[in-house]
């Protein structure tokens, strides 16, 4: 079996950092989940071989081209996708 270059365990969107969100499941396998913020789908747009310059790719797809809009509107109060981002690249 492949090791995946993520952490296994990831609890939070690759692309965005939102952290109610599990990409990979227990195996290290994409979970076909939708990022409720994003709109990303693990396993689709990305998977558990996609390194950091991917994820960087599509977060700036969602940032420049998509606007870092929340996809399932409205978006939490409050909310701030810098921050948010932020947040994900101190781990
Ligand atoms: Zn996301």
């Amino acid at each position: 079996m492949v090791k995946t270059n993520m952490s296994i365990t990831i609890n939070y969107c690759p692309i965005c950092g939102y952290k109610e969100f599990t990409p990979f499941d227990s195996k290290g396998y994409p979970t076909y989940d939708i990022c409720p913020c994003c709109s990303f789908e693990a396993g689709n747009e990305y998977d558990h071989r996609s390194s950091s310059d991917d994820f960087e790719r599509l977060r700036n797809i969602w940032v420049q081209d998509m606007k870092a809009e929340w996809w399932k509107k409205p978006a939490p109060k409050n909310w701030d996708y810098k921050k948010q981002i932020s947040e994900m690249n101190k781990k």
